[in-house]
C-alpha cells in the first residue's frame, strides 16, 4: 500500500514573527524554515504504518519554491522513501495547493493521503479538505489514532467535545491532530541511515546487551578490554579508526568523556568535527549554537565520514527497550597505546539527581553570597523540589560550589522541566546553556537583570526572604 503524505515549508515554529513597516505583510527576511510541525506527525504516522507492515511506499510532497527541498529531507530523514517537489513561486493558496496535490494523487494512486490538519503560517485547515473533495476521496480530520486492516481505515478524530471514530474505505484521506504521535528527533534517526551502536569500555556486555535493545539500532559494537575502561583519548581513537571508514557518520554525546577523543578521530580521518550539533536538518547539514547561543550555524559537511558530537538535550531519547533485539558483535580493541595513564577518579557522590539529565534544577549565583548561604538557602528548596543543583560560573568561581555544578557555555548545558535561578544575573554565557529549559522562574533584587528577560517567572526581591518562604510554602 502506498501513503503519499505532504509537507510545506514554513517559518519555524519558534520564531516570533514580525509585521513589515509598511503593514503589508509579515516579514520572513533571514528567519529559520523548517518542516510545518504538523506535516511531521503525518510523515511519522505514515513511517509507523510502514514499519508495522501496512504500507509498502510513503511518498512526501512538497508544493513551492526550491527551498522546499529540504523540507523533503527531512521527511526522507524521518524515513518517507520517495520525495517529489512540485516547484511553484507563486503565492499559493489552499485550493491551489488541493489541485496540484489532486494531480498528484490520480498519478501515484495511494491508498491513503496524509496531511498535517494545518499549516502553522496561515493556520487554515483546509487544504486537506478541498483535497478529498476534488479527489472524490473519504475523509477523517484531526486524527489521533489510525488503524488500517480489511482495506478500512478506521480513525478516532478528535472533535470539540471529545473523539468520533470513523471508518473509512480506502481509498481515503486523514489529516493529522498532535496527539497522534510525538516525531521522532533522535540524531541518528534523523540522519535517516542504519545505526550500529559502539560501547567502547571494559566488561561492558552489560552495556552491549542494553544498547542491544535500543529502538532502532541494527547492531551492536562491543570493543571490551581493561585499557578501554576509562576513556583514554589515544586508546579509544586507535579502537574507533579502523572500523570509521565503514560509516558515513560517527555520532558521539558532547560529554566529556566522549569529547575527548572524538577531535583525534575527526584528525586522522582528515576532516572536520561537527561539534555539540542541536539540529540535523539533513544527512550533510547541522545546526549548532555559536557565540554562547546567541547564533545558530547552520553547517554543512563535504567530509566523507562525518564526525559528530551532540547536544544530547537537544533531542529526544527514543525507548531504552523499543528494539527488538540487535545482534552484537565483538570487535578488536587496540592495544594499550601506553602514553598515558589513568591515576585516579575522584567521583562526585550524587544524593540528589544529576544536573545534565534532572528535571527541575535550583541553580545559584554570585548573589548567594557565601557557601554557608548556598547550604542554608538553595539546598532546602532543591531537596523540596527532588531538584540538582546547579551554579553560575562565577558562584564557582567564588568557591560557594564545586566547579562540577557549573551550568553553562563553559559548565553543562542543560534544559530541565524547571529551571530556578536564584542570584544569578543571566549573562549570555549563562543563559547559553539554560534558556531552552521549559519553565525559567528567576529570583533577583535587580529588576533590571536579565535573567528576567528570558524567565516565565520573575520575582523580585532578597533570595534571603523569597526562598525560604518559598521553601515553607512548597
Ligand atoms: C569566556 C567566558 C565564559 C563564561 N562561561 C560561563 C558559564 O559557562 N556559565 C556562567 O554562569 N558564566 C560564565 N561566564 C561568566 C559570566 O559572564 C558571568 O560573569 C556570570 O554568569 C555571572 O554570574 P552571576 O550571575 O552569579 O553573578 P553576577 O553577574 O554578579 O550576578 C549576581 C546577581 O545576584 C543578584 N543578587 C545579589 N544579591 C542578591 C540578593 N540578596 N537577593 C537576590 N538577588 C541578589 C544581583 O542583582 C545580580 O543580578 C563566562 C564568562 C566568560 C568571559
Amino acid at each position: 500500500m502506498k501513503i503519499l503524505v505532504t509537507v510545506k515549508r514554513v517559518v519555524d515554529a519558534n520564531v516570533k514573527v514580525g509585521v513589515k513597516s509598511d503593514q503589508s505583510r509579515v516579514d520572513l527576511a533571514n528567519v529559520k524554515m523548517s518542516i510545518n510541525p504538523f506535516d511531521e506527525i503525518a510523515v511519522e504516522g505514515a513511517v509507523r504504518l510502514k514499519e508495522a507492515g501496512v504500507a509498502t511506499e510513503v511518498i512526501a510532497v512538497s508544493c513551492g519554491v526550491a527551498q522546499a527541498q529540504d523540507t523533503l529531507r527531512t521527511a526522507l530523514a524521518i524515513g518517507a522513501d520517495r520525495a517529489i517537489l512540485i516547484e511553484s513561486n507563486a503565492d499559493l493558496q489552499p485550493l491551489a495547493v488541493a489541485r496540484l496535490l489532486k494531480a498528484l494523487v490520480d498519478r501515484e494512486q495511494p491508498r491513503l493521503v496524509i496531511l498535517g490538519k494545518q499549516a502553522i503560517d496561515d493556520d487554515s485547515s483546509q487544504t486537506g479538505h478541498m483535497l478529498a473533495a476534488l479527489g472524490g476521496l473519504p475523509q477523517a480530520t484531526f486524527a489521533s489514532n489510525i488503524l488500517i486492516a480489511d482495506g478500512l481505515a478506521t480513525v478516532a478524530r478528535e472533535v470539540d467535545d471529545g473523539a468520533d471514530t470513523l471508518s473509512l474505505k480506502l481509498p481515503a484521506l486523514i489529516t493529522t491532530d498532535l496527539r497522534l504521535n510525538e516525531p521522532r528527533y533522535v540524531a541518528a534517526q534523523k540522519i535517516g541511515a542504519d545505526i550500529h551502536v559502539l560501547i567502547v569500555g571494559h566488561k561492558a556486555q552489560g552495556a552491549a546487551d542494553k544498547a542491544a535493545k535500543i529502538a532502532g539500532v541494527s547492531k551492536v559494537l562491543l570493543a571490551d578490554a581493561p585499557q578501554l575502561e576509562v576513556g583514554l583519548a589515544e586508546n579509544d581513537e586507535a579502537t574507533v579508526l579502523p572500523i570509521a571508514m565503514s560509516y558515513s557518520h560517527i555520532l558521539a554525546p558532547a560529554t566529556a568523556l566522549r569529547k575527548n577523543a572524538m577531535p583525534r578521530i575527526a584528525a586522522k580521518l582528515d576532516g572536520a568535527q561537527i561539534s555539540d550539533i542541536t539540529a540535523v536538518d539533513s544527512a550533510d547539514t547541522f545546526e549548532r549554537p555559536i557565540y554562547a547561543g546567541n547564533a545558530i550555524a547552520t553547517v554543512r559537511s563535504a567530509d566523507p565520514v562525518k564526525v559528530i558530537t551532540v547536544r544530547a538535550t537537544s533531542f529526544d531519547a527514543v525507548p531504552a527497550d523499543g528494539g527488538s533485539s540487535a545482534p552484537v558483535e565483538q570487535i578488536n580493541a587496540a592495544a594499550d597505546c601506553g602514553v598515558s595513564r589513568f591515576v585516579s577518579r575522584e567521583a562526585t557522590t550524587l544524593n540528589r539527581p544529576e544536573l545534565t539529565t534532572a528535571k527541575t534544577i535550583v541553580s545559584g549565583g554570585r548573589g548567594l553570597g557565601s557557601g554557608e548561604n548556598c547550604t542554608r538557602v538553595i539546598m532546602p528548596l532543591a531537596d523540596k523540589l527532588w531538584a540538582a543543583l546547579g551554579a553560575s560560573r562565577a558562584a564557582v568561581d567564588a568557591v560557594f560550589v564545586p566547579n562540577d555544578y557549573q551550568v553553562c557555555q563553559t559548565g553543562k548545558i542543560v534544559a530541565p522541566q524547571l529551571y530556578v535561578a536564584v542570584g544569578i544575573s543571566g549573562a549570555i554565557q549563562h543563559l547559553a546553556g539554560m534558556k531552552d529549559s521549559r519553565v525559567i522562574v528567576a529570583i533577583n533584587k535587580d529588576p533590571e537583570a536579565p535573567i528576567f528577560g528570558v524567565a516565565d517567572y520573575g520575582l523580585v526581591g532578597d533570595l534571603h526572604d523569597i526562598v525560604p518562604a518559598f521553601v515553607d510554602a512548597a
